[in-house]
């Protein structure tokens, strides 16, 4: 196991180092060169020795990255909109999203944030405590979200003192880390990672993850030694063409995270980052597919299907919709597509 100070598997950077290893063509270095001055790259070791076209997509930059659509934003889910202080969202009022780092251990070419993500790594320490003094004066907050970038790329340390700062304030009930670490970078879940995650509020892991080869041995691991510490973990998957965007492909992650011991919790509509639009579903495909999961497997494994509506309106459900009004009462529909009336007590 390592060392809080052991140095991680090293990862690819750059474009250079993606031909290096072999999974760019030397011939495509002119157009992803341009990418590269956009939207920074970064795969962990662990995902380069995956073997998996659906894993190659997410992670080796594209010359379709180039392309920007007019509906696509600078900041597609409004996050500026609702920042009372620098690194800190409050949308709903009771939970707020902490940014505690811009960095990530892996750059998804479809990431919501992807403006913003490597920018600077740690949430300057002024900008710390005024986001943490905001929560203390607000006891409404009864959730912090972590988030970033990723907050498990920072060391064990910091993750630790963050977790004490929060601990701290009464009426914070429970933390809540958004992280793609123990899938994408299995090796840093090691005892001084899981010791933490320990602090007085219940903590709960959110897991991104949006394919089953994804799932390493490794990853695997991390994940058992979360759930072994105690923590519920949820996941959140990312609809994406060409990924994941079909009924099998979504039902074998969701039931291997049951597995695993994780809780499918959303899919999420592809949101409207720059240079994104080669991975963007319809809403009607992402409905269709929801509803053939609904037949296929159990219900703790089918995830809510959600869009954040751009400009900081929030998340919501888009169904699909089994439940129309009608003249008698209502018409729903059932998992086979069958529908049926019914009708509320007088
Ligand atoms: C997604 C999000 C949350 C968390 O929402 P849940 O539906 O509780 O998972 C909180 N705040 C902001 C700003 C968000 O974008
Ligand atoms: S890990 Fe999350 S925040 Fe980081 S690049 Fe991927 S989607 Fe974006």
């Amino acid at each position: 196991m390592n060392s809080p100070n052991a140095p991680l598997n090293a990862s690819l950077n750059s474009v250079d180092d993606l031909i290096a290893a072999g999974l760019v063509a030397p011939d495509q270095a002119g157009d992803l060169a341009r990418v590269e001055e956009n939207f920074r790259i970064r795969i962990t070791s662990e995902m380069a020795g995956v073997q998996s076209p659906a894993v190659a997509a997410q992670f080796v930059p594209d010359a379709r990255e180039l392309v920007t659509r007019p509906e696509e934003l600078t900041d597609p889910i409004g996050d500026s909109a609702h920042s009372p202080t620098y690194g800190l969202t409050h949308r709903y009022p009771d939970r707020v999203i902490l940014a505690a780092t811009h960095a990530c251990e892996v750059y998804c070419r479809f990431c919501f944030r992807r403006e913003v993500v490597g920018e600077a790594a740690a949430l300057p320490e002024p900008a710390l405590t005024a986001a943490l003094d905001y929560i203390a004066k607000t006891p409404a907050i009864w959730e912090v979200i972590l988030t970033g970038g990723d907050p498990m790329s920072l060391s064990p340390r910091r993750i630790a003192s963050i977790m004490a700062r929060l601990s701290a304030i009464p009426h914070v009930q429970i933390i809540r880390l958004h992280t793609r670490v123990p899938v994408v970078a299995p090796q840093r879940i090691d005892d001084a990672m899981i010791a933490a995650l320990r602090a007085r509020p219940t903590v709960y892991v959110g897991v991104h993850t949006n394919h089953v080869d994804e799932l390493t041995p490794a990853a695997c691991a991390a994940l058992a030694r979360i759930a072994d510490a105690g923590f519920p973990m949820v996941s959140q998957t990312v609809l994406l063409r060409g990924v994941n965007d079909d009924a099998a492909t979504l039902e074998a992650l969701f039931r291997a995270l049951l597995t695993l011991r994780v809780q499918p919790y959303y899919l999420h509509h592809c949101d409207l980052a720059q240079g994104t639009s080669h991975f963007r579903t319809t809403i009607a495909a992402g409905q269709a597919i929801m509803a053939q999961l609904r037949g296929r497997m159990s219900g703790m494994g089918v995830p809510t299907y959600v869009l954040d509506i751009p400009g900081g309106f929030g998340k919501v459900p888009i169904g699909p919709d089994y439940l129309e009004r009608s003249a008698q009462g209502y018409m729903v529909t059932d998992w086979q597509g069958a529908r049926h009336i019914y009708r509320d007590p007088d």
